[in-house]
């Protein structure tokens, strides 16, 4: 049984996140952004959010993650999964989808989380499209490996603060 996080606990009192991001000896930062407090591992590449204090189990202040990105129902991620299922290069994309709002070259490698049907897989190299049209709430990303192989997300559109755009003609 997983019961991480606990919901019902009561918020950590003790200031332990406050103490622990001022203290260069813990490897934690503070996210003020999403008012997270994280854990970075060793190479401080990877980061882990908290959900309970370490030292009194308190709750972790709430992250404000939820609120900066649009909910997508079961049913959204199901219309875009048959949208997309059939797809399977990146000529058919371009093809299917059009040109994507965005097109990155990836450096670093990248493990997917996994779920309860899809073991993890590291992606190594490659590009990431980005399709930010074909849904309301969603965005759908493609990340296609160095061997062409594709794997599709749907991750919630920001929807947080504006963030800093070129605004007016620059010509
Ligand atoms: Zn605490």
């Amino acid at each position: 049984m997983n019961n991480m996080p606990n919901p019902d606990a009561p918020p950590c009192g003790c200031k332990w996140f406050d103490r622990a991001a001022k203290d260069p000896a813990f490897p934690v930062v503070y996210d003020a952004r999403m008012n997270e407090f994280h854990l970075i591992t060793h190479d401080g590449r990877g980061q882990a959010s908290f959900y309970h204090c370490p030292f009194c189990g308190g709750r972790a202040p709430k992250s404000l993650r939820a609120t900066f990105f649009a909910d997508v129902t079961d049913e959204e991620s199901r219309r875009l999964f048959l949208l997309t299922q059939h797809i399977l290069n990146k000529e058919q994309i371009i093809k299917e989808l059009g040109e994507p709002h965005q097109d990155f070259e990836i450096s670093g490698g990248m493990t997917s989380a996994g779920s309860d049907t899809e073991p993890k897989e590291t992606f190594i190299g490659g590009r990431r499209l980005v399709y930010e049209n074909l849904s309301d709430t969603a965005d759908v990303n493609v990340r296609i490996d160095r061997y062409g192989k594709l794997r599709f997300s749907f991750t919630g559109k920001y929807i947080g603060p504006q963030r800093q755009t070129e605004s007016g003609p620059q010509e």
